[in-house]
């Protein structure tokens, strides 16, 4: 047994890149939680017959459960439940109670506007109301109520603000129409590893001892992905076949020990937060223009760790506002490790904090010499009464990639010299 999806997106904006899909990649990481094999993610304008002909696409592959998202909306350009009534055989009758419970909600909405005609609303909403005979009605979240129609393949069709279509699901699951879609799923266990500093081809070659070493190596769907310089590993696997992953586990940690930052699916950043706890953080940044400043105050209550930071980018702010020593700078270069300890000396001082972090790198395309080349970036750690880590590193990539692998350097660099490694 087991249960497929696919997933339509409807938009002419998403389509275009003017909007980045949020919907696909979240519906697609809840039908993982649910066990459900995500075939496709389709992506087409608000054209009815493109959306149709990708409905027929998805069906023809044998989905138990197709997801819509967007193109709920009262305007005339959404047409996504017609188009889904239409592909389904099923007739679009109005729902009166349905639409007296929009009118309420439009009623709501403006009741403070003086400069909306109720009526002419009401009118543009009555098309909202109307939903394929049979189907399961799921209530609006914003004003778009969204719809189950049970079949094979059954579509669940969804709004297309994030915002609207995530409480949504929520209920779409719970209905019987979904569940009776998706009865054949099974049950995954799924489990992240990360690694940092370790180059793919190292992890392949461990990948393949355990493929030869690992009883019931094959039944482990895994997922490498290497991104800012990170390695993730992601797991899936049915309940019992846990002692084939247990015994994966140990054998990455038998030859990666030392690179695996993260068993538990956190995030360096998570770990960050949670050893700053206690503490002050100041950032002294260069190349980085505050990025990785903005990457300490990304969470939630960060104002009780992070103190602040300064953009030093011209060679007189490192002078002026860290107090960098401008024959330091002379002798050795903006980017250099001396200057790097000076800059987080000087954000240490600056802030009162306890920990400073420093980076000052040559982020390209100009600007690099034979023995800086284009992605030489310095940092430094200091943690106030201990003796200043340093590291330089030559980042491969573009302007963009030196500047965020910069960011994601300075947080390992952060995380040891916090656990005190
Ligand atoms: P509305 O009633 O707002 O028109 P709708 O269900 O008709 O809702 P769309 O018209 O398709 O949805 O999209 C409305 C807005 O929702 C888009 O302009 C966009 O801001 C957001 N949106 C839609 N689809 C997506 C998506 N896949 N990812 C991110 N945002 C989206
Ligand atoms: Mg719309």
């Amino acid at each position: 047994m087991s249960a497929r999806a696919g997933i339509v997106v409807t938009g002419t904006e998403v389509l275009t890149g003017r909007i980045q899909d949020l919907n696909g990649p979240w519906v697609a990481d809840r039908l993982l939680e649910l066990g459900v094999e995500l075939a496709h993610i389709t992506i087409c304008g608000d054209r009815p017959a493109d959306i149709e002909a990708q409905l027929r696409f998805l069906a023809a592959e044998g989905v138990d459960l197709i997801v819509t998202s967007g193109g709920l909306g009262p305007t005339a350009d959404d047409l996504t439940v017609a188009t889904v009534a239409r592909f389904c055989g099923r007739d679009l009758v109005l729902d009166t109670e349905l639409e007296e419970r929009i009118a309420e909600i439009l009623r709501r909405l403006t009741a403070r506007r003086s400069d909306i005609d109720f009526d002419s609303l009401r009118a543009a909403n009555r098309k909202q109301a109307m939903v394929p005979a049979g189907a399961t009605i799921l209530e609006p979240v914003g004003t778009a109520p969204g719809v189950v129609v049970p079949g094979s393949p059954t579509v669940l069709v969804l709004p297309g603000p994030p915002r609207e279509l995530q409480p949504m699901w929520r209920t779409a699951v719970e209905t019987d129409a979904v569940r009776d879609a998706i009865a054949g799923r099974t049950e995954y266990r799924q489990e992240t590893v990360r690694m940092f500093g370790l180059p793919e081809s190292a992890l392949a070659e461990t990948l393949r001892e355990g493929e030869r070493d690992v009883p019931g190596f094959e039944r482990l769907e895994i997922t490498t992905c290497l991104r800012r310089g990170e390695l993730e590993i992601v797991t899936r696997y049915e309940p019992d076949a846990a002692p084939a992953y247990q015994d994966l586990l140990t054998l990455l940690r038998d030859r990666h020990g030392s690179m695996i930052f993260s068993e538990d699916g956190s995030l360096v950043d998570d770990q960050v937060a949670d050893l700053l706890s206690g503490r002050t953080i100041a950032t002294a940044e260069s190349c980085t223009g505050g990025m990785l400043s903005a990457r300490l105050t990304d969470r939630a209550g960060a104002s009780a760790y992070v103190a602040g930071g300064a953009v030093c980018y011209a060679d007189t702010a490192k002078v002026d506002l860290l107090g960098v020593p401008a024959d330091l700078i002379a002798t050795h270069g903006a980017v250099s490790e001396p200057v790097a300890v000076a800059m987080a000396d000087g954000a240490l001082r600056r802030f009162g904090a306890d920990v400073a972090v420093a980076v000052t790198g040559i982020a390209g395309p100009g600007g690099g010499t034979d023995t800086k080349p284009v992605g030489t970036v310095c940092f430094c750690v200091r943690q106030a009464g201990s003796e200043p880590v340093t590291r330089t590193v030559r980042l491969p990539g573009n302007r963009s990639d030196v500047r965020e692998r910069s960011t994601t350097v300075a947080m390992h660099l952060l995380r040891r010299a916090l656990r005190g490694a």
